[in-house]
């Protein structure tokens, strides 16, 4: 079996990722670590996780523990990583994976310096709609891609409006939360790299110490291709969607920007309007799948560490561009 061990007490672990680690036949949970003991201790049991442990190195010290889910706040992600590499366990992280390209970077050498896996935890290219978009796109179901179009403005509920809107040294911010996903959606779904942006971020209400609860984007992609994107953390009724607009078709897609295993995508073109078939399934239990394929040789992660740090070098190109008002090129370094 590959034992899992959590680092952070999180609500993404509680809601999600604990259930998509014990649906694979050979995953456990064996251990979650806290940086307050007493939550860490109610959280395991809460969840029947075996052992709490409120220091890092306690839990990278437990034989059972063979793979770290590292969700806490974005700004420790970096030193777990690496510790987690050196002590020999693989490691699949939230996103975004740092605060810097430089930080980033270094995680992904300590992981392939140590000869462990290691993952962007991107959920939404493991859901049916995208999927079925991307080989749509490949069939070329809608000719040349001209255009794209993604809806990710929502409501963050009130059990997360904490380090999100109110800690910048933690990442927070729309655009580290949420325009990271589109960029790594519309990546996998494209199969295309973007080469720079413009964009508008704003306070719409929820955001505090500068950070940005509303942000605008249109970035153009290596193919000539250009993507409006508008992510938000205040938009109760909006409902979500992403386009891709070609030469000879439109697919368009409603309510897949989201965790839930839901969406449709209809295929619009001269011959008339189709849905396309999607079989739905857990996007994290897909995502921790191909994780665990990769621990075994069998396969590969779903996002791995490369597409992390390319999200994020798309992320800080966007919030580069709304503080200066500028044009700002997509680069690695
Ligand atoms: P949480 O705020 O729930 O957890 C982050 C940290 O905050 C935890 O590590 C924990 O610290 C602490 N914490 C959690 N709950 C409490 C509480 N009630 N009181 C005090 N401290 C608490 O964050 P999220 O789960 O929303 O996000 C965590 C990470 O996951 C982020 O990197 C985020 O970007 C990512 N994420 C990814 C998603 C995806 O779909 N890929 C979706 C949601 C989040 P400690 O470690 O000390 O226990």
């Amino acid at each position: 079996p590959i034992g899992w061990g959590l680092v952070g007490a999180s609500t993404i672990a509680s809601e999600w990722m604990i259930d998509a680690f014990r649906a694979q036949p050979d995953g456990a949970v064996v251990a979650v670590m806290s940086a307050n003991a007493e939550r860490g201790t109610a959280y395991a049991a809460r969840h029947g996780i075996p052992r709490s442990y409120d220091q890092l190195d306690a839990l990278l010290a437990d034989p059972a523990v063979n793979a770290v889910y590292i969700s806490t706040t974005n700004e420790l992600h970096r030193d777990q990583a690496i510790a987690a590499a050196k002590a020999g366990k693989h490691v699949l992280c939230e996103k975004p994976l740092a605060l810097t390209l430089a930080d980033a970077r270094a995680m992904a050498e300590a992981c392939a310096a140590a000869g462990v896996r290691f993952a962007t935890n991107h959920h939404l290219r493991n859901a049916a709609p995208h999927r079925a978009m991307r080989q749509a796109i490949k069939d070329g179901l809608i000719g040349t891609p001209i255009a794209a179009r993604v809806a990710h403005a929502v409501f963050l509920p009130p059990h997360l409006q904490g380090w999100r809107l109110d800690k910048p040294q933690a990442g927070g911010g729309v655009i580290l939360d949420i325009t990271v996903h589109d960029a790594d959606t519309l990546r996998f779904v494209l199969d295309d790299e973007p080469v720079e942006v413009v964009a508008m971020s704003q306070r719409g209400g929820l955001g505090q110490e500068g950070l940005e609860d509303g942000a605008m984007t249109i970035a153009r992609f290596r193919s000539g291709l250009i993507a409006q994107i508008h992510d938000a953390f205040t938009v109760r009724h909006g409902g979500t969607g992403f386009e891709v607009h070609g030469t000879a078709g439109s697919l368009i897609a409603r309510d897949v920007m989201t965790q839930r295993p839901v969406g449709s995508v209809l295929l619009r073109t001269a011959d008339g309007e189709r849905e396309l078939p999607v079989s739905p399934e857990n996007l994290y239990v897909r995502a921790v799948r191909a994780f665990h394929d990769s621990v075994r040789g069998t396969g590969a992660p779903a996002a791995d560490g490369e597409d992390g740090l390319r999200s994020l070098a798309f992320a800080l190109a966007v919030r580069e561009a709304a503080a200066s008002g500028r044009c700002v090129p997509v680069t690695l370094d």
